[in-house]
């Protein structure tokens, strides 16, 4: 599984909603998207990349609970630094 933020699109709104999830394939996120989303348009699709330090440049698998900015996509490495 990986993160991966799907850009929604309502009517005419000049910017597109941003829709995270955990999904098998880009298709599987755009499935997700569509369902919590049922009369937007889905945008483009793309892999989050871990947040937790500024230079890891992974791809996110999960999330990690930090105390200030709650739930920050991570990759696995990142996650057991955190949580260990
Ligand atoms: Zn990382």
């Amino acid at each position: 599984m990986k993160r991966y933020s799907v850009a929604v699109w309502y009517g005419d709104a000049p910017e597109p909603e941003y829709f995270e999830c955990h999904a098998e394939s880009e298709e599987d996120a755009v499935v997700q998207a569509s369902r919590a989303y049922p009369s937007a348009d889905i945008g483009t699709v793309e892999i989050e990349s871990c947040q937790w330090f500024a230079k890891c440049e992974n791809e996110a698998t999960c999330t990690t609970r930090h105390p200030i900015f709650g739930d920050i996509p991570t990759c696995e490495r990142c996650h057991k630094f955190a949580t260990s």
